[in-house]
């Protein structure tokens, strides 16, 4: 059977362990396999097999002995490497972060962050640390410090970003599952471009306690997997309240499996969207949307329609302005978190410094790259005095009207669906203007302003066959809603299923 364990998904795999048809220490040896045999996809930056190995073999004593912890136990998974971890090192795809502690691979964390832990204890096991654009910022995986990741479906073409290399992973079937990290679009925007289903939860649902902070009012955690139902299955794991966390949110989790199967409550007649309202934003298909992908899109939601559901046209008016928007409070925030790697308390420190003003000024010209030295820089620059309530407090106020935009366009709808990014992929390297590129988060923008749940499935494919990306926006705490319309979507295509060539 070893040579489709990779083929298997997070709940196909769940069922062969439980059925005794294979073994974690099988599966992980395999996928450690293709793992090595993949190293050009640039989606990994540490593996370790030894590790891996003795947690595998440690899941499958549990299940020997009758006691497994769940369906997730023996499954093997990888995290970004914004997620900090005890037994790895973990370096945000940043020099900044190299140099310091043991062997000087990355940052070594005393503990780790809330996220892994839980999916730790559910029994998940961590083959390596994922590659990413540098501390989150990026929609491309090009900023990594390290080496850029690359798109599966065409290697000279970029995965997405800033979980580049989990979407690439997920999409090379090097792993059923990793975790991502979304601040405006960074878990839909990839699994987007690379063809596999990412969930980016209502803010609040999953703890950022040891997430390395990028903006922090808008972090947060999200799994991408090849389905929503596999998706529903990590994002369970991950949810609940964290004290730690100053923003987790006492919000009951609702089983996301069963909400998978529930029909819609009021729904009738026997087709699967019955009774769903999904509210299409004229301003999502304007002229900003490239015609393959609106295509697709187009395409998919007829396909909803066929399943029963409604489609509604609504508005949101302040798409435009969600990119200024961003781009002055991601910034602000970020300038305020990297504040600490100064070289003396966190990360690189150069040599030879004169004083301390000076070991300032070279430790963190050293360690950051290009694009998170502009994202400190425009960010102290909207914060300073004088420059403030120009920019800082006048986002503040677009910021919520841009959610109140929101909750009047879901007095009309359930859900609301557009396109996740303008294009397909583009080639690596063909995108040099830094401001064109901050355009192409125009859809993934709004619902991360507003902290509402938002994910990307497969819709379809684009030009040179690549594929596009449907994006779901629910309202607060309606993940289950989400997971709902995308599973009965999947049931009846089969574009997530679809692997790139020799995957
Ligand atoms: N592309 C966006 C940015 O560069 C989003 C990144 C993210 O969600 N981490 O900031």
């Amino acid at each position: 059977m070893s040579t489709q364990l990779h083929e298997l998904g997070v709940a196909e795999l769940g069922e062969a362990l439980a059925a005794g048809r294979t073994s974690s220490v099988e599966v992980t040896r395999h996928l450690l396999g293709r793992v090595a045999a993949a190293t050009g996809l640039g989606a990994f930056l540490v593996v370790d097999a030894e590790a891996a190995l003795a947690h595998a073999r440690a899941a499958d004593a549990r299940r020997a002995q009758g006691e497994p912890r769940g369906a997730l136990d023996g499954v093997p998974i990888a995290h970004k490497d914004i997620f900090v971890t005890a037994e790895l090192p973990t370096t945000a795809a940043s020099k900044m972060l190299v140099g310091r502690g043991a062997g000087s691979g990355g940052y070594r964390s005393p503990f780790d962050a809330a996220v892994v832990a839980k999916l730790a204890a559910a029994g998940t096991v961590t083959l390596g640390k994922l590659n990413c654009d540098e501390f989150a910022m990026g929609g491309s995986n090009e900023n990594s410090a390290f080496m850029p990741a690359r798109n599966p479906w065409d290697r000279t073409r970029i995965p997405g970003g800033s979980s580049g290399g989990s979407a690439a992973a997920v999409a090379a079937r090097l792993l059923p599952a990793a975790t991502g990290t979304d601040t405006g679009g960074s878990v839909r925007q990839p699994a987007s471009l690379c063809g596999v289903t990412g969930i980016k939860p209502t803010y609040g649902r999953c703890s950022r306690f040891g997430m390395i902070a990028f903006a922090s009012s808008l972090d947060q955690a999200g799994p991408i997997a090849r389905s929503a139902s596999d998706c529903a299955a990590l994002l369970q794991a991950m949810s609940g309240f964290d004290a730690r966390d100053a923003t987790s949110a006492e919000q009951p989790v609702p089983d996301f499996a069963a909400a998978l199967h529930t029909p819609r409550a009021g729904a009738s007649g026997s087709k699967p969207l019955a009774g769903l309202r999904i509210g299409l934003p004229k301003e999502f298909f304007g002229t900003g949307v490239a015609a393959d992908v609106n295509d697709a899109v187009r395409a998919a939601l007829a396909r909803c329609a066929e399943l029963g559901a409604a489609l509604v046209e609504v508005s949101l008016p302040r798409t435009e302005l969600s990119i200024p928007v961003y781009y002055i409070i991601a910034p602000a925030e970020a300038s305020s978190n990297l504040s600490r790697y100064d070289g003396v308390r966190y990360g690189h420190r150069a040599a030879n410094a004169s004083d301390l003003l000076d070991l300032y000024r070279k430790s963190r010209s050293e360690g950051f790259g290009a694009e998170v030295k502009r994202r400190i820089m425009i960010g102290t620059y909207v914060l300073s005095h004088g420059y403030y309530d120009a920019y800082y407090l006048q986002a503040q106020k677009l910021r919520r009207m841009i959610a109140d935009d929101f909750q009047a366009a879901f007095a009309r709808c359930d859900v609301i669906a557009g396109p996740v990014a303008p294009t397909v992929a583009r080639p690596i390297g063909s995108q040099t203007d830094p401001v064109a590129e901050y355009l192409a988060d125009i859809f993934t923008l709004p619902a991360s302003l507003a902290g509402l749940p938002a994910m990307s499935l497969p819709a379809g494919f684009g030009e040179a066959g690549l594929p596009v990306g449907l994006q779901l926006i629910g309202n607060y705490w309606q993940e289950a809603a989400l997971l709902h319309a995308a599973h009965a979507f999947q049931q009846a295509t089969d574009f997530h299923l679809r692997a790139p060539e020799g995957c």
